[in-house]
């Protein structure tokens, strides 16, 4: 599927310099794009200052214009519109080529209806995006590997792509109940359900992913005891068959990639597998690489006619209001999250490569926020943190 198909995903390709930035600006016309930027709640400001002075560095370097606009999700809108995210908004979202969120919730919130709770933006905004493709990358940076709860030998330069199928399966599947039986008892019901279109549509996703890394894809699934099960690996099978037979392919059942995943995690490349088992194996993964706060995510939904496809990035961590406010938040994964949307949505992949190797540049230099403190480093602030990544890609640059 060649419109479907995902820009090239080159992480750590040779050293992008800014010679090569400008030439290319100087050959094509120079694209402009439309980001809406929802910083959301808590520390959700405070990081998506950090990846806005990136924008702007971009902006100033880069071979793309981006034209940005801020608004309300989460607690905030809520404060202002009485619901999580305004209808405005999310035509906004609908109309701009990507957006990057920072976090929504805090404490300040849980008093507020199950309907209007901060979350509830989020999630109507991957359901008004058809969001069905979350991507998590598991990168264990080296400077960072002993953080991590297994061993260096393990994780160091560990490098998984979890394909995590979002809109689907027993999280949205009907029915979905809890019954008075009349007797003091009561029978809670949820609904596993999978149609072929869902399950080919993330399998795409996956093996397109693999054939601009590794080359190699598990799918996990439950077939053993689930009919869903059943029908994702038939259906992996034959897209592999049909689309991706150069792509290498392995079936694992899902809690056995569990246990793998603790045991040898180098051993994965890209992972793609349903809802409820992606939601448990990417924190799983997550937490080999060390710290939340240096984990981004996508979410991707199908290309339109345009070839135009929705997409959200934002950190997997959430507001952290314990330390909102204290300028110690680590902003590295809406950085992160940033370089996604360069490398997704924009076919910027050396601007991303530049983006990463900052990143892993700093963490060399020694440069911690507190989350990540180690014996022997200097912890720093959020907003130094920022700026030492900038400065970073202004040296690689160089
Ligand atoms: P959390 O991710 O906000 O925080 C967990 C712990 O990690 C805290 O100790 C926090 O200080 C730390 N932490 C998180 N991000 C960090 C960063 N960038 N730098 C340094 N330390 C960081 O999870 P929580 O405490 O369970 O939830 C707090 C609020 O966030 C809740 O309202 C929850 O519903 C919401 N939440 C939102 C999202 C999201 O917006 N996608 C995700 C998870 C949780």
């Amino acid at each position: 599927m060649a419109s479907d198909a995902l820009p090239p995903c080159s992480r750590n390709a040779s050293k992008p310099g800014l010679a090569h930035i400008i030439s290319s600006n100087k050959e094509h016309p120079m694209p402009t794009y439309d980001l809406l930027l929802l910083p959301g709640d808590g520390i959700g400001p405070e990081v998506m200052a950090e990846a806005s002075r990136v924008i702007e560095w971009l902006n100033a370097h880069g071979t793309a214009t981006f034209n940005t606009d801020s608004d309300l999700v989460g607690g905030s809108a809520y404060d202002e519109h009485g619901e999580a995210i305004a209808d405005a908004t999310v035509d906004k979202a609908l109309a701009a080529d990507a957006v990057l969120l920072g976090a929504v919730g805090g404490p300040k919130w849980d008093g507020v209806t199950y309907e209007a709770r901060p979350e509830a933006g989020l999630l109507r905004l991957r359901k008004d995006l058809q969001l069905f493709a979350n991507l998590r990358p598991a990168i264990c940076y080296p400077a960072l590997a002993d953080a991590s709860s297994l061993k260096r030998e393990h994780v160091e330069g560990l490098d998984i792509m979890i394909v995590r199928e979002l809109t689907g399966g027993v999280y949205f599947g009907e029915p979905k109940e809890i019954t008075d039986l009349g007797n003091g008892q009561k029978r809670a019901v949820d609904t596993q359900v999978y149609e072929t279109y869902e399950i080919e549509r993330i399998t795409r996703v996956a093996f397109d992913l693999a054939r601009k890394r590794g080359n190699k894809v598990h799918s996990a699934d439950k077939r053993n005891v689930m009919k869903s099960g059943v029908l994702w690996n038939e259906v992996v099978t034959r897209v592999h068959a049909d689309e991706f037979s150069d792509v290498q392919l392995e079936h694992i059942l899902a809690d056995n990639c569990a246990m793998q995943l603790v045991r040898n995690p180098k051993q994965f490349d890209v992972l793609v597998t349903d809802n409820l088992f992606g939601d448990m194996l990417s924190d799983e993964a997550a937490m080999l690489t060390g710290s939340l706060g240096m984990l981004p995510s996508a979410s991707l939904g199908a290309t339109d006619e345009n070839d135009r496809r929705k997409a959200l990035y934002e950190p997997v961590h959430g507001s952290a209001p314990d330390i909102a406010g204290s300028g110690v938040a680590n902003p590295i994964a809406t950085i992160a999250s940033l370089a996604m949307a360069l490398r997704y949505s924009f076919d910027m992949g050396a601007e991303a490569d530049l983006v990463e190797n900052a990143i892993a540049g700093v963490l060399n230099k020694g440069l911690r926020t507190g989350d990540l403190m180690q014996d022997g480093s200097q912890t720093i602030g959020t907003t130094a943190m920022g700026g030492a990544i900038i400065a970073e890609m202004e040296a690689l640059s160089a």
